[in-house]
């Protein structure tokens, strides 16, 4: 889709990252730390000035007191630690629990390490079905991927949920392996991170990272907390895969980590909720059906009163003859027809772009998309 919107001079409401730019301290940092010669790989398992700021982080923002040595790993991005951690724990065969919508990669995540992924649906207005999520435990399965806040929905798991979702796996012997990677851009609700609840610290990887606190998705920087025995085992994947995140780059972040306060996030979190604000009522007023997000910068729209064409059809449409490009809904499901009446718009761009969008879907002129997306 960003080839398409590429083609036909479309605003890119498609893919997933910001063109806004990334903390001014932070980029300083990682400059300095280039010039200071932080050339060479970091330790595989992450610099260690990084893990200190990692752990430090999990202190101050859930109470959780991390030892950096032995329980956090710095990956490529948390798509590495995804991949790594499935790898360290699961076998061919074993079944991994995956919610629906679900963020595109965890499916082919699974698939990788010869598992196979059972789809649990988990809609963006109602709560979660925790009987059905029940039902889809089995003596097979090693583990569950709890996405919250979520890519594509937008939904935040709620502490009752979170707690449901604990208790099966306890009783299941299963791992619960989160990606937190929005914990941070929140636009209404609580973000807990399942490791916080009772039982839970010794079967559950964490795993987030900086590509959207800070905007920085081109980093590549990914973090994983998980008990020190899995951590091994992490690292071990991890190293074959990748030796190592950049290392002048880890040492720029945790510079910026340490530094920025309180007032970073809760700006950062405001400035979401302003662009959902712009976004959503253009989207609800062109015609689609759409719930305001909990967390994440995505936007789940239904077209079904818009046209009666598939998802890709419609996406291609809206982008060569609306100027506005979107991801197929059917991207986001097992079962292509599940998404076949929904597209995905993001908000992680400037207020001038999204307000141009907003006159596009709203039926207005196209002129300008271009500059504004530099
Ligand atoms: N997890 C989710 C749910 C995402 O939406 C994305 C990016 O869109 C990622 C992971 C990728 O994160 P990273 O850039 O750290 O690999």
């Amino acid at each position: 889709m960003s080839r398409l919107a590429a083609e036909h001079g479309a605003i890119n409401l498609a893919q997933g990252f910001p063109n806004f730019p990334a903390p001014e301290l932070l980029k300083e940092a990682a400059c300095k730390a280039i010039r200071d010669d932080f050339n060479q790989y970091a330790i595989t398992w992450g610099a260690r000035r990084l893990r200190e700021a990692v752990a430090r982080k999990y202190d101050a923002w859930y109470g959780m007191t991390l030892d950096p040595d032995g329980e956090i790993t710095i990956t490529c991005g948390a798509t590495e630690a995804m991949v790594a951690t499935l790898m360290a724990i699961v076998n061919p065969g074993d079944e991994v629990i995956v919610f629906e919508p679900f963020y595109e990669n965890y499916g082919p995540d699974t698939i990788l390490c010869e598992a196979k992924p059972v789809f649990v649906p988990l809609a963006p207005g109602a709560p979660l079905d925790l009987d059905r999520l029940a039902a889809a435990f089995s003596a097979r399965t090693r583990a569950i991927i709890v996405n919250t806040p979520s890519n594509p929905s937008g939904r935040v798991l709620t502490r009752a949920e979170l707690e449901g979702i604990a208790l099966l796996c306890q009783r299941h012997d299963a791992w619960a392996v989160t990606d937190e990677i929005y914990e941070h851009i929140r636009l209404s609700g609580e973000h807990i991170p399942i490791a916080t609840l009772p039982g839970m610290r010794e079967r559950t990887i964490t795993i987030s990272g900086a590509s959207k606190t800070f905007s920085i998705t081109g980093w590549r920087i990914g973090t994983v907390v998980a008990p020190a025995g899995i951590t091994e085992a992490i690292r071990k994947v991890h190293d074959f895969l990748t030796v190592g995140a950049p290392a002048p780059l880890q040492e720029g972040l945790a510079v910026a980590m340490d530094a920025l306060g309180q007032e970073y996030y809760a700006k950062m979190a405001a400035d979401y909720r302003r662009r959902c604000d712009l976004l959503l009522p253009a989207i609800t007023a062109a015609g689609f059906t759409a719930l305001a997000p909990q967390g994440a910068y995505y936007i789940l729209a239904d077209f079904s009163a818009l046209s009666d064409q598939d998802d890709t059809t419609f996406a291609h449409w809206l982008a060569r003859e609306r100027g506005v490009a979107t991801v197929p809904g059917s991207s986001f499901f097992s079962r292509p027809e599940l998404g076949r009446h929904l597209v995905r718009f993001v908000f992680c761009k400037t207020d001038e772009l999204l307000q141009e969008a907003a006159a596009r879907l709203l039926g207005g002129g196209r002129g300008g998309a271009k500059e504004l997306q530099r």
